[in-house]
């Protein structure tokens, strides 16, 4: 697990290198929550991904039920209509059961994901399991799950592996929080497309044929991927990268983050400049607006 306060090679966040993206038209607006979480927010359909807004401290998490901060949820993201949860681990699943009970949104994951909503209690008309390769419509936004790998993020191990076949107790502690089945997300929202990496590993296979004009992209997984960057550019030929899960997640969500010791966020963004993409390093809470261009032929993906 991380060690909070300095360490050899752990950097301050550098709001400098940030950048705030607004193309003329704007339609859509990617709101950065953290960790791996996002909004997605157009005239007719507000999605979120991995929402985690609780951010427990480290001796909170290794030590204590894990309790969803609702009052926080509530305020920070008043309106849901789609939940999409990556990986049923707490930092990405913790907050999606509160956010749906609240909202009335949908939820939209892995079986184990499934099981930790039906733990807190999310009726089961809101449950929305896949596997991913299916096409789910979200309003006029089609997302599809891409069956993925988890990273080997922790001193070279997956942390916390495993499924989670039947509803955790919940509150539930960190280990009983499994990562289930690993999805990545392609969103295609009539004309802007996103795909979201919200682990530190990805299979090429799952990515050849798509494109996307945004990746959210893992900033851990460069660390411990060959070719994290470049496959990725290389797959799905994106115009913006907006890297994520660079944080410590273990600050308040208003607080001044603190990068995960060995991240290289300047290196990262080099890299991706280097390979003729255009990154876009986002503070939590900051927001990129863009511009939806339809597409004549509209790639499809069963
Ligand atoms: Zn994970």
């Amino acid at each position: 697990m991380f060690k909070q306060g300095r360490l050899p090679g752990f950097e301050d966040f550098d709001a400098g290198a940030c950048v705030a993206l607004r193309e003329p038209d704007a339609d859509i607006v990617l709101t950065y929550l953290g960790t791996a979480g996002f909004i997605l927010k157009s005239a007719e359909r507000t999605i979120v991904l991995d929402p985690y807004l609780t951010r427990t401290t480290l001796w909170q998490t290794l030590t204590r039920p894990l309790v969803p901060d609702a009052q926080l949820i509530r305020q920070i993201i008043p309106h849901a209509d789609d939940v999409l949860v990556g990986h049923a681990h707490y930092d990405h699943v913790l907050d999606a059961p509160d956010l749906c009970l609240q909202t009335g949104a949908r939820l939209i994951g892995s079986s184990a994901v499934m099981n930790v909503a039906r733990a807190a209690g999310v009726p089961e008309r809101q449950l929305r399991p896949t596997s991913g390769h299916e096409r789910i419509a979200c309003g006029s936004v089609s997302v599809v799950g891409l069956p993925a790998r988890h990273g080997k993020a922790i001193l070279g191990r997956i942390p916390f592996p495993g499924d989670i076949e039947v509803p955790p107790p919940w509150p539930a502690r960190v280990h009983q929080l499994r990562h289930g089945q690993v999805l990545n997300w392609w969103l295609d929202a009539g004309g802007f497309r996103v795909v979201h990496i919200d682990s530190a590993d990805f299979s090429n296979e799952e990515l050849r044929g798509l494109h996307a004009d945004v990746v959210c992209l893992c900033a851990v997984g460069r660390q411990h991927r060959p070719n994290y960057v470049r496959d990725v550019v290389e797959l799905l030929k994106p115009r913006y990268i907006l890297p994520c899960h660079w944080d410590s997640m273990m600050t308040p969500l208003h607080a001044n983050p603190q990068l995960i010791p060995g991240v290289d966020l300047h290196g990262m963004l080099h890299e991706i400049r280097a390979l003729g993409v255009t990154p876009l390093l986002t503070p939590i809470m900051g927001q990129q607006h863009f511009r939806r261009i339809p597409q004549p032929n509209p790639e499809s993906l069963s």
